[in-house]
């Protein structure tokens, strides 16, 4: 029988809850198809880590977990700790060591779900945003100098390189014309940011005559942002650099209804690594340790799991528990207005789970 390594981190805040949780359903999932297995070992990385530590995660990390078949992550972030030592020390060390260069946030207003938008009809939102996910706004590069001292320097210098910008542009055609409206839209800002973003759309051009089944338009992102509150049926695939897409998939996320919801998958996809699965969501400081998270996130982000892994069948039948529980108003958390647990929402996934058989013909 196959067997999946699968490396877990929960992390730090309601990341600790959710991932949990997340492997509950993996487990439900395996039991109920007898057709394959996970094998997780978890990595207590992250905050508390770092407090005994001093490092978010071992020098070698990385190391221990090169051969999985995909890495489960909750949230790096935690109150005693700067962000951005939490976030460079362990989840874009693992973004940039396995060079997952795509990250991918689908977006769907599911089932039973109120969200912001009102004059927008249930399968007028439907979205995949791709992001750029190592290089851009966040390579990292820059530096600061004369601290403290009114002649005080700092820089983030935006690095776009040609072979970063034609994978991701590539990726995200590719993604586009396997969707049934084959759509998409290249985010640019190419009137402000006069060299890379201009780079940026010419690759864009060139990269198109690979798909000519593709229809594909650019979109400035500021004006990004009101298309995608006024007219979002006239979106279905995005792609954006780094910095761009981080902010829009989160106003993507706040019309799907809630933050608790969305997912993302960071891709390698020439898979000489792991790939990593996680909800969008950070530590949630304000609800952490108290068992209200939401889980919808990571059992999404779960699906995108098992797509990755080939296990098409298995990816629909959690797809479909997910959307069952959210179409029930009983297992909404606190996030969707509701009362329910995080225990009580997984409860309810694997008892659908349970109940229902992976291998049969799915209806939709
Ligand atoms: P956040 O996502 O942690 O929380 C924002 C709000 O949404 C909070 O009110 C929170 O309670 C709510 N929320 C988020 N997820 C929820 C869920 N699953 N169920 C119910 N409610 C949920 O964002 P933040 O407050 O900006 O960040 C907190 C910490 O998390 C920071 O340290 C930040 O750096 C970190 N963070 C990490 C990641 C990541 O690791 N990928 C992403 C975002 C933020
Ligand atoms: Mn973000």
């Amino acid at each position: 029988m196959k067997s999946y390594r699968i490396a877990t981190i929960p992390g730090d805040g309601i990341g600790k809850e959710v991932v949990p949780a997340g492997q509950e359903v993996l487990e439900a999932l395996a039991a109920q198809t007898g057709r394959f297995t996970f094998e997780f070992e978890n990595f207590a990385w992250g905050g508390d880590y770092y407090r005994e530590h001093g490092v978010m995660m071992p020098a070698d990390g990385l190391d221990a977990i090169r051969h999985k078949d995909a890495i489960l992550f909750g949230s790096a972030g935690d109150p005693a700790i700067p962000d951005h030592i939490t976030l460079w020390g362990l989840r874009l060390k693992i973004c940039q060591g396995f060079d997952q260069y795509a990250n991918v946030r689908p977006t769907r207003i599911l089932p039973g779900i109120d969200g912001p938008l009102k004059r927008c009809g249930p399968t007028d939102l439907d979205w995949v945003i791709v992001r750029e996910n190592s290089e851009g706004e966040y390579s990292g590069v820059g530096g600061r100098a004369h601290q403290g001292h009114p002649i005080e320097v700092a820089t983030d210098v935006s690095i776009m390189t040609r072979a970063g910008v034609e994978r991701i542009l590539r990726f995200a055609f590719r993604l586009a014309a396997s969707r049934p409206r084959r759509l998409l839209t290249v985010i640019t800002k190419s009137n402000a940011q006069r060299h890379a973003m201009v780079m940026w759309d010419e690759i864009a051009l060139e990269i198109s005559k690979e798909f000519p089944d593709v229809r594909w338009d650019r979109e400035l992102v500021d004006a990004a942002t009101a298309r995608m509150v006024n007219r979002p049926a006239t979106l279905d695939t995005i792609v954006a650099t780094n910095l761009h897409a981080d902010i829009l998939s989160d106003l993507a996320a706040a019309l799907a209804g809630s933050l608790g919801i969305a997912p993302t998958a960071n891709l390698d996809p020439e898979r000489r690594y792991p790939s990593m699965f996680e909800p969008i969501h950070g530590s949630a400081f304000d609800i952490m340790g108290m068992g209200l998270a939401n889980p919808i996130g990571t059992f999404w982000s779960v699906v995108m799991m098992l797509e990755h892994l080939g296990e098409t069948d298995a990816a629909r039948a959690v797809m479909e528990a997910i959307e069952h529980v959210t179409g029930n108003p009983a297992t909404h958390t606190g996030d969707l207005g509701g009362t329910a647990t995080t225990r009580q929402v997984t409860d309810a996934v694997c008892a659908f789970l349970a109940a229902h058989s992976a291998q049969a013909p799915q209806v939709a």
